[in-house]
């Protein structure tokens, strides 16, 4: 930009330049032009001064402090001109005659300018022409130089470990960096081997990339962030170049931090052999491989990565001496979501009723940047409404915006496309409550959010980590609940139950392959699920068992369904007083809370 203004300085300041020649040539005072006769009979009065001789004309000089100009002929001389028409020479006396040197003043004029100008032009053309292009090379020649972004200790943007809640046991294991990139002779001095690689790992928005950058400003050192897809370019070794590229300028800066974020991109385990850029992506792990071998152990570059695929990583990135620190970021917990919501709301100015525990209670299986979106889009929704203040219910809106989607009000359905979705979600709301297992109902809607046609909320009354096989089979009942409440009414389904459907046959054969709790196949897992990633899509699954075993897991997933179904069915059948209930109350109002469910329905909690 800067470059570019400067460019445009220039050129016009030589148009300037130009502009003031010629002006300043062209704006000489022409006198008035008299005849030869006339300067003579001048003369002969006495009345001139001095005549200048120019190249094509006499300027004449009057003692009235007149001038006047008189034409010349070629290269007449004054006296030939004077002689001709006899003027009596004592009357030539008087008059001081110069002659002005051509050879300066016209040669500019006539010569000179009229070559140099183009000749400038031309000249001041390739410049420009040259300058570009020497840009575009100098371009061409970075192109295997790392975009590493440093962003140095600027301490406006500086984030520290207070800025990241949560991860406890994370930034415990990461302290230990930031300790050794402030005092590394502290370490050395007792011959501690300082890990060289830290590799973050942890679900998307768990805080991976702002823990690294935290561990730079806490130890107030560079950090040199690259994503793994930035090595990866349309040119092949252009990763390994530019890998030596970020280490060398690391290395130039020490004590300093690499950051490698998204290293799956580059760290897959290599000979999967899928795909045409592997090859390229093979040397740019090499060459990270070697860097890291590279330099001295306590040299003081410390390199963190991050992934959120650890399972597809190379195991040779790993191994002792190069990412050896592993440290997991874990989906925050109760009391980690009401802080990270604390760290989010500072700068909102929040209403007096909002209470970030309820709104963390409310949130399972959020991680950082969810909550972070949910409070932004409370936020907004609060400017939208031109409010002052983020209300309780803003946030908890906003949750179930970030969960499903935004509510699609507007979507226009028919009467009798109402009263089947009602249905549909209240029989998911009662089988659901009915159950004793499955969590409990927060908010039954028939108001389509994202692509569901409407839903129940169902919220967890704590963080849970593990489930028995009675809860998934009772997790299944819940999600056949729509579908056969729709056919007990009706004596038919429609299209609205597809993802209820497919979501009951992936648990169920989840239920099988991943957690053996068949108890006709046995304690194993069937299927490699080593993935690999093939034009950004996932072919699941090596099938590393047998064509009769396929056909056992298919009926065996087939029996978990209908275990599911029995369930779903049998509430079904002895409730349908409530669902009749609730279809109605959703009908009305369209979304009922939990306290107004519970308020419809009998049996426990009610
Ligand atoms: P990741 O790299 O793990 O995918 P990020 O570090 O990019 O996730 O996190 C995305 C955003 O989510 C952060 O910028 C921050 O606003 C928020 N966030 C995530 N985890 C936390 C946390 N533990 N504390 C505070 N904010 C967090
Ligand atoms: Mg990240
Ligand atoms: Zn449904």
């Amino acid at each position: 930009m800067k470059k570019i203004i400067r460019n445009i300085l220039i050129i016009v300041c030589v148009f300037l330049l130009f502009g003031y020649l010629l002006s300043a040539y062209g704006s000489q005072k022409t006198p008035t032009t008299v005849g030869l006769d006339q300067l003579v009979k001048q003369i002969n009065n006495g009345e001139v001064t001095s005549v200048d001789v120019q190249h094509n004309q006499f300027v004449v000089a009057l003692k009235n402090k007149q001038s006047e100009s008189v034409q010349r002929d070629g290269d007449q001389s004054l006296t030939d001109v004077l002689k001709d028409f006899s003027i009596a020479p004592d009357k030539m006396l008087g008059i001081g005659i110069k002659v002005a040197d051509q050879s300066q003043a016209d040669l500019w004029t006539t010569t000179i300018l009229p070559i140099a100008i183009p000749a400038l032009l031309i000249g001041l053309f390739f410049w420009f022409m040259m300058r570009g292009m020497a840009g575009a090379n100098n371009r061409a020649m970075s192109f295997g130089q790392s975009p590493a972004r440093e962003n140095a200790k600027d301490d406006k943007n500086k984030v520290v470990f207070a800025d990241v809640a949560g991860v406890k046991e994370a930034k415990e294991e990461l302290e230990e960096v930031v300790d050794f990139l402030k005092d590394a002779k502290k370490f050395t001095e007792v011959g501690a081997r300082i890990p060289r690689g830290v590799l973050l790992l942890g679900n998307p928005g768990t805080g991976k990339t702002l823990l690294a950058k935290a561990v730079a400003g806490e130890a107030g050192v560079p950090f040199f962030s690259m994503s793994g897809s930035e090595f990866v370019e349309m040119f092949v070794g252009v990763g390994a170049s530019r890998v030596r590229d970020l280490f060398h300028k690391a290395k130039k800066n020490v004590p300093c931090i690499v950051f490698i974020d998204e290293i799956d991109a580059v760290g897959r385990k290599r000979g999967s052999g899928m795909g045409g850029s592997h090859d390229e992506r093979e040397q740019t792990l090499n060459q990270i491989l070697v860097e890291m071998d590279g330099f001295e152990p306590n040299l003081g570059v410390i390199v963190i990565a991050a992934t959120n695929r650890p399972d597809v990583l190379d195991p040779a990135l790993l191994r002792p001496g190069r990412f050896d620190r592993q440290v997991m970021l874990d989906l925050p917990d109760l009391a980690d979501r009401e802080a990270i919501l604390k760290i989010h709301a500072v700068k909102k100015p929040l209403a007096k009723d909002v209470n970030l525990r309820k709104v963390a209670e409310r949130t399972p299986g959020f991680s950082g940047a969810d909550l972070a979106n949910v409070l932004n889009e409370a936020a907004l929704l609060t400017a939208r409404h031109n409010k002052k203040t983020i209300s309780q219910e803003t946030i908890l809106d906003s949750i179930e915006k970030v969960m499903m989607g935004p509510e699609r009000k507007s979507r226009v359905i028919s009467p009798k496309e109402k009263e089947i979705t009602a249905y549909h979600e209240a029989g998911h709301a009662v089988v659901a409550h009915f159950l004793p297992l499955p969590d409990p109902v927060h908010k039954v809607s028939i108001i389509a959010r994202g692509s569901a046609g409407g839903y129940t909320l169902k919220l967890p009354s704590e963080d849970r980590h593990m489930h028995t096989k009675q809860e998934f089979i009772e997790e299944i009942a819940v999600m056949l609940g729509g579908y056969l409440t729709e056919k007990a009414i009706y004596g038919e389904v429609t299209t609205g139950a597809t993802s209820d459907l497919r979501r009951a046959t992936n648990l169920a054969r989840h239920l099988i392959t991943d957690y053996g709790m068949s108890d006709h196949l046995g304690p194993r897992t069937f299927g490699d699920k080593e993935e690999m990633i093939f034009l950004g899509r996932e072919i699941h699954e090596q099938r590393d068992y047998s064509e009769q075993m396929a056909q056992k897991i298919d009926e065996e997933i087939a029996g978990f369904i209908a275990q599911g179904q029995i369930l779903a069915e049998g509430i079904i059948k002895t409730n349908r007083d409530d669902i009749e209930r609730v279809t109605k109350e959703l009908l009305e109002k369209e979304t009922i809370e939990q306290r107004e469910f519970l308020a419809l329905v009998s049996g426990p909690n009610a």
